[in-house]
């Protein structure tokens, strides 16, 4: 494996990087989750502007027909500049991609272009409380009436649902069928009458996700994605898109904290010594900036395998067990190397590392999202290392 980049790439690096430094907020992310929203829409939009949303989309349909390589620069340079997340986060790495491979035209044409400049936000309606991991049970149903569907039922861990005025939304069309194939894609018009979000507070304190309830609520036929009952197949794609590159930014993000971290054990003191000095947590800062490595270089593999032309494979599930274990454990350490301040959120004038309790309540959230870590495990154990189903 090369892992040194082309001077090409570089020079694609050397570009985006100026673009960052030129454009990029002055101002940090206002902590109210409203303002902090629209903080990320007009960031979104400032992107979209200068050409770097969506950049490994077709150009046809506004990006930039970005190479595997050219979008692993663009993770790394976004988290490196500390650039905010845009706002459209669902709608440019699941819907866009997903309406690209399987949309219509007139979807397609649509749909796209306020994806990009987040005039639209984008969630995604997949779960339900009794559907999580097993999500092919999925209970939402809707019938076909005339040219439109009615739909009736619940979802749950609507990320951004307050915010979207956008919906993909698994449904159940066939409740005969074998659970696999009674599914279809909708899109839905969030501001539908009989649509209804409600918000859920997290252990954060910010209410990412919520509720989101359909009460005979009616979308047109034209807005199926692919065929009717074939949905999972188009939910495959989407979740394909969902465990993508962008853990390379996850990646960045991790290493620039552990540096953090570093730096803190060395300034801070405690019985006597440095925290650094302290030959426990010297072990264990030492083991974190091994597994942050490690992190990188299975990324890069995997990079590889895809340059190679072979698709992403279990790979995936390894990568994502991987960070959002890790991701957690840093955190714990985290609040150890703080000891009794860790009990301080960011609002307190005696906090020493404020943001660091937002990570570590948010963390746990990674090793559930996307498929959780039991899901993950059990692939590898089948997928992987062909152990039998369990
Ligand atoms: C921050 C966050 C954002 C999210 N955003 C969205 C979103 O925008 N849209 C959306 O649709 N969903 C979203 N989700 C939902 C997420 O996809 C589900 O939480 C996840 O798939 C798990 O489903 P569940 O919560 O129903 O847990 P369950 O599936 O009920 O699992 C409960 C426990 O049982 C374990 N378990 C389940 N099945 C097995 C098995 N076969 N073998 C071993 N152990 C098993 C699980 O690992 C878990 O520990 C989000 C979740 C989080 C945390």
């Amino acid at each position: 494996m090369d892992l040194r980049f082309s001077a090409e790439d570089e020079q694609y690096r050397l570009q985006l990087r100026q673009w960052l430094e030129d454009h990029r907020p002055s101002e940090p992310s206002p902590a109210e989750q409203d303002a902090a929203f629209a903080y990320r829409r007009a960031w979104q939009r400032k992107l979209c502007e200068g050409g770097w949303v969506g950049i490994h989309w077709p150009q046809a349909y506004g990006g930039q027909g970005a190479t595997l390589v050219q979008q692993a620069i663009y993770a790394q340079e976004m988290a490196r500049a500390r650039a905010p997340q845009p706002a459209n986060g669902l709608g440019i790495s699941i819907v866009g991609p997903t309406l690209i491979e399987h949309g219509t035209e007139a979807q397609k044409k649509r749909y796209i272009p306020k994806i990009l400049n987040a005039d639209e936000i984008w969630c995604q309606g997949f779960s339900e409380p009794n559907s999580g991991s097993d999500l092919a049970s999925l209970q939402t149903k809707a019938v076909l009436d005339g040219d439109e569907f009615v739909v009736n039922g619940q979802k749950i861990w609507t990320s951004l649902g307050q915010y979207a005025d956008w919906c993909i939304l698994l449904v159940r069309t066939d409740p005969h069928a074998p659970k696999h194939k009674g599914i279809t894609f909708l899109l839905v018009d969030m501001h539908s009458p009989g649509v209804t979000v409600r918000p859920l507070k997290q252990i954060t304190g910010h209410a990412e996700f919520n509720e989101t309830f359909f009460d005979n609520v009616r979308v047109p036929r034209a807005n199926v994605v692919g065929d009717i009952n074939d949905g999972w197949r188009i939910a495959m794609t989407t979740l394909t898109y969902e465990r993508g590159i962008s853990t390379l930014a996850t990646q960045v993000r991790m290493k620039q904290q552990l540096d953090a971290m570093i730096d803190y054990a060395r300034t801070s003191r405690s019985n006597g010594q440095t925290l650094s000095q302290d030959p426990v947590l010297r072990q264990q800062l030492a083991t974190a900036y091994i597994r942050v490595e490690i992190m990188l270089l299975n990324l890069y593999r995997g990079i590889t395998t895809q340059l190679r032309g072979r698709p992403p494979g279990p790979e995936a599930s390894l990568t994502k067990l991987y960070w959002s274990e890790l991701d957690k454990w840093m955190q714990e350490l985290g609040m150890t190397l703080q000891g009794p301040y860790a009990q301080l959120m960011r609002e307190s004038k005696h906090a020493v590392a404020g943001d660091w309790q937002y990570n570590f309540l948010r963390s746990r959230a990674g090793t559930i999202y996307s498929g959780t870590s039991e899901i993950q495990k059990n692939i590898i154990g089948e997928r992987v290392l062909g152990l039998p189903k369990g």
